[in-house]
């Protein structure tokens, strides 16, 4: 079996014709950050500013994730951002479950590379995809599951923030709790001990 590495998730990605959702896009958006850091993201999939750019999260919504990262002394650089699938939805509809499973693969690999110790789920489409079906955002946002070794917690999608501000209490909750997570586990030394 060839070995898993970067490349080839590279080569993977780019060739894959595994849903029909590359048929209308502009650029396939992998994911980007540190390729080694103990915090993944997860969101949804790619949006407008996404797919013209071929990278995850430079949107609106992703210049949120920005602020709300530097809020708990995280550099977006020292994190790792991807999505459930690497290809734009159109009208940024949610994705299918059949695309979701899919693009499945590709998160795995990706998973399996970076070997992050925490995981942060952006929005319910993250979260059910990863933590089930029956997974509600609002009732299951803040709360850590562990699995195998890997702490996930849910929160809201940057976009809902945007579109609906009184969640942001609740999110900056969940920040906190990334971070105190973190702390925990003493990741992240030289920007959390503090
Ligand atoms: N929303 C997402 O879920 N992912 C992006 O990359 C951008 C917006």
């Amino acid at each position: 079996m060839a070995e898993i590495t970067w490349e080839l998730f590279e080569k993977q990605v780019e060739a894959c014709r595994l849903c029909p959702l590359c048929a209308r896009i502009r650029h396939k958006v992998p994911g980007q950050g540190d390729r080694s850091a103990p915090l993944m993201l997860i969101g949804e999939g790619p949006g407008q500013v996404e797919d013209e750019e071929g990278l995850a999260f430079v949107g609106p919504a992703g210049q949120l994730l920005t602020r709300m990262l530097g809020a708990i002394h995280l550099p977006r650089e020292r994190v790792y951002i991807c999505n459930i699938v690497k290809c734009r939805p159109p009208q940024n509809r949610v994705p299918t479950p059949e695309e979701a499973e899919a693009c499945r693969i590709h998160l795995r690999m990706q998973t399996y590379l970076v070997r992050p110790k925490v995981i942060l789920l952006l929005g319910s489409t993250a979260a059910r995809n990863i933590l089930g079906p029956d997974l509600r955002i609002t009732r299951d946002r803040g709360k850590w599951t562990e699995r195998k070794g890997v702490w996930l917690m849910p929160t809201f999608h940057p976009s809902a923030l945007l579109r609906d501000e009184s969640k942001k209490v609740q999110a900056w909750e969940d920040m906190q709790r990334l971070r105190d997570k973190l702390r925990e586990l003493g990741l992240y030394p030289d920007l959390l001990n503090s």
